[in-house]
């Protein structure tokens, strides 16, 4: 079953994407610092604390500058990696897996941190790509608020469209801390997603790839 199978083809555009307001980016990061800053200031004083005092006079603008400039830099198509591929010249038409590469994402539910790992894999056609990009990818998607079924997917349809080739796997294991840290409080859990398309559809290449994720976690 391929992605296609999983959410039809009529919702692909509109469920993968992060949703987003028509006029998201019209003001620059520089407004968006400044009203966010105030916003914050605003939920700080709400709780009661003395926003004249040294160590928190500062913190309304370090959040704002974070939230803009850093967590959630992925939101905004201007601030998308250039990824070029290139001819796969040397024909190597295996699968190739990149591991363990840092997911530090933010749940959309509750703002607070999902943390782990995506483990990607692809069988390249006519085009491969430069292997730090797959992880500059990942991180650009990953830098929104986000539920981690829709991280997962949009980094397999933005490898697949990069790559020309559906044969491409994403899993990803992260924490979430609105589980362990609020809520149920459970330290240990973790979640894993896995989407797919193309030759991984087979379980005898899926589990190559599992195998190769499995051998690299003993390590
Ligand atoms: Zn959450």
């Amino acid at each position: 079953m391929n992605k296609h199978d999983y959410i039809g083809d009529n919702h692909i555009l509109t469920n993968i994407k992060t949703p987003l307001t028509p006029n998201a980016f019209d003001k620059s990061d520089e407004e968006k610092i400044v009203n966010i800053q105030g916003h914050f200031a605003k939920i700080m004083e709400e709780l009661g604390l003395d926003l004249t005092d040294d160590s928190l006079s500062g913190t309304p603008y370090r959040f704002a500058k974070m939230y803009v400039k850093e967590l959630f830099y992925g939101l905004n198509p201007a601030n998308k990696p250039k990824v070029s591929t290139f001819d796969n010249k040397y024909g190597y038409s295996k699968m190739l897996v990149e591991q363990n590469i840092t997911i530090d994402s933010s749940c959309e539910h509750h703002f607070l941190p999902i943390s782990g790992y995506a483990h990607i894999g692809y069988i390249p056609k006519n085009r491969v790509i430069e292997l730090s990009k797959i992880n500059r990818l990942v991180d650009y998607y990953s830098h929104r608020p986000q539920v981690q079924e829709r991280l997962c997917l949009q980094i397999l349809t933005d490898l697949q469209e990069t790559l020309e080739t559906e044969d491409v796997i994403v899993l990803v294991n992260a924490k979430h801390l609105c589980v362990s840290s609020r809520g149920i409080k459970d330290k240990n859990s973790y979640t894993t997603t896995i989407e797919y398309g193309g030759s991984f559809n087979d379980l005898a290449v899926r589990n190559e790839f599992f195998k190769i994720c499995e051998f690299e976690n003993r390590e």
